[in-house]
């Protein structure tokens, strides 16, 4: 990501990944439901309030940024080259906060699948990722 955002710009950027009604989300959750998947949204009792449930699969999914779940390997997963402790800390704190709901999401019976922003980065892109995972979903509950 680039190091010259304002804080105003940064804050936005901030609130965003907050948000689960981002374009890319809106996307999948279209393809999603074009493959005949039905899906509650924003779950606030599941720990996590994971962005995507799918009761009858007992499966969730979550919609992570790549940049604030720290996607490996991926050229959005950068790290500001100012205040690196503070990102870095951050970034720490939101990856051990993702292993620990995965972790008790499962503990309670879910199977829990993520999606990376960047797999959401087109129509063909996101169309593949649906199909992709549909057959995770229904593959669980055979
Ligand atoms: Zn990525």
């Amino acid at each position: 990501m680039a190091d010259f955002l304002s804080p105003s710009e940064r804050s936005q950027r901030m609130s965003r990944i907050r948000s689960s009604d981002t374009a890319p989300e809106l996307a999948l959750r279209r393809e999603l439901h074009r493959l005949g998947l039905r899906y509650t949204l924003g779950n606030k009792k599941l720990v996590g309030k994971p962005d995507l449930v799918f009761p009858r699969h007992r499966t969730i999914v979550f919609v992570h940024g790549c940049f604030w779940h720290r996607h490996q390997g991926c050229s959005i997963c950068t790290t500001p080259k100012s205040n690196t402790p503070f990102w870095q800390e951050k970034f720490d704190r939101n990856v051990a906060r993702d292993t620990r709901v995965s972790a008790q999401l499962e503990a309670m019976g879910w199977r829990v699948l993520i999606t990376w922003e960047c797999e959401l980065q087109s129509g063909i892109r996101t169309r593949a990722t649906a199909e992709r995972l549909a057959g995770l979903i229904r593959a669980g509950s055979a």
